[in-house]
């Protein structure tokens, strides 16, 4: 093999990466060379549709022109300060995505698991310096199939072994209790030093558990007579993608805009976003709250390199405009919708898939299988083949999450092709 040669296959791409990257991940066999909107293409030129979406941070479509463009100009004046000096760019886009969210202030950072950890920092030190608890007691609560990120602290109170196992020793300072149990929720919150409540509005890796209605206006409530913060981790539910510009907001009436319908929306203390941020352009990710609980942080106590550069700060305000006007919540609602309607008729005529669930274009399949079989895995290599792309998560589930872009026409097309797979699929 020779890796200066202009054209490697796909099956040589492959062998250099197990060769020489780390086995971290286990990607599906097909090595992508473009992207357009909702569609990716392979090196050898062969056309799918975009099924996952890298985990929902593609929502805008692959290299959308207005993101790129906005990427590609501020790429050429200026890339990278530092946060020792002011740029020009951060500014605005600070005034920019607070107005947009309705909070006081904003932390930048750039991945989803730094502005977890970001959080978790902004919440113990609000616990002791404005709540008052005692040095080093600070619990926060968080939930049981939870998926925060990879650092050492967001591992340490996860409950997926493989996340976790050999990675020891673990941060203390975390409660875990039931996803979607306000009971336990409230049990929880009656232990002393609780600072706060750690929680993704629909939980995604877990493989798209979306909770009982009122869920999360009651945990909100319970929050609120402890004293304790709601901290809603929206990386992946975030930016249009659940039908609303947040989970939080609910099945509410202003769509796109979010004017915080008072009869849905669940206003968390602290805001946590990344991936759609940026369209998946770059990385980019942010923390919201309001001065009470953002002024704890003073100059030198937490920071990144490149978080608030000029690039994330210019994509970042592209990305958010192009989810307003293209309309992409109230797309992702309505295409959501005709998706499960269509899987569920699917189910009817088949035993290999159970059910269907989840909320605007966030949505899995379950598979009439064990979480340890093959079957999963094998329906998305048969799916690969008929041109869609998307994963298992967990075993026997199906995350299906394409961009937001997608029309109906193309929903439709989708729909076949998973349906032709289904009904073709041997064990
Ligand atoms: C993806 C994800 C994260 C971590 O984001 P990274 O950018 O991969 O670090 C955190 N929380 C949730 C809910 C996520 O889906």
């Amino acid at each position: 093999m020779n890796t200066t040669t202009e054209k490697m296959s796909s099956a040589d791409l492959i062998q250099i990466e197990d060769k020489y990257g780390a086995h971290n991940y286990h990607p599906l066999g097909v090595v992508l060379s473009r992207g357009e909107g909702v569609h990716v293409w392979d090196v050898e030129g062969k056309k799918y549709y975009d099924f996952l979406s890298a985990y929902s941070a593609v929502n805008q479509g692959h290299c959308h022109p207005k993101i790129v463009g906005a990427m590609v100009d501020q790429a050429k004046t200026l890339t990278l300060t530092s946060r020792a000096f002011y740029n020009d760019a951060l500014g605005p886009y600070e005034k920019f995505v607070t107005e947009y969210f309705g909070f006081d202030k904003v932390l930048p950072m750039n991945t989803g698991a730094e502005a977890v950890e970001t959080a978790i920092k902004l919440c113990r030190k609000w616990a002791y310096e404005v709540k008052g608890i005692a040095e080093d007691q600070a619990k926060i609560i968080v939930c049981g199939g939870n998926f925060h990120g990879r650092t050492t602290t967001i591992v340490s109170f996860s409950d997926d072994a493989n996340a976790k196992d050999n990675f020891g020793p673990f941060t203390p300072g975390f409660i875990r209790i039931p996803y979607d149990d306000t009971a336990a929720l409230e049990e929880a919150l009656k232990q002393e030093n609780v600072a706060g409540f750690l929680v993704e509005p629909i939980q995604g890796e877990a493989g798209v558990f979306v909770p009982s209605d009122g869920y999360l206006a009651k945990a909100r409530e319970l929050c609120t007579e402890a004293g304790a913060l709601f901290i809603a981790d929206e990386v992946q539910t975030g930016i249009a993608r659940t039908g609303s510009l947040l989970a939080v907001c609910g099945d509410c009436s202003c769509g796109n805009s979010c004017q915080k319908d008072p009869q849905t929306y669940v206003q968390p203390d602290i805001l946590i976003l990344g991936k759609a941020m940026s369209g998946g352009a770059y990385p980019v990710s942010a923390v919201l709250a309001n001065d009470e609980i953002m002024m704890v942080i003073k100059p030198g106590q937490h920071g990144s390199t490149f978080g608030g550069n000029p690039v994330a700060a210019k994509v970042a305000v592209a990305a958010l405009e192009v989810v307003q006007e293209e309309n992409l919540a109230e797309n992702a609602r309505r295409l959501g919708k005709l998706f499960r309607k269509e899987m569920n008729r699917i189910i009817e005529n088949t035993d290999l898939v159970v059910k269907v669930r989840g909320r605007g274009l966030l949505n899995a399949i379950l598979i009439n299988d064990t979480e340890e079989s093959e079957t999963a895995w094998n329906l998305c290599v048969a799916m690969k083949e008929n041109g869609l792309l998307a994963k298992p998560t967990h075993g026997n589930i199906i995350r299906f999450a394409p961009p937001l872009v997608m029309n109906e026409e193309q929903l439709m097309e989708c729909v076949a092709i998973i349906e032709k797979t289904i009904m073709n699929f041997e064990k």
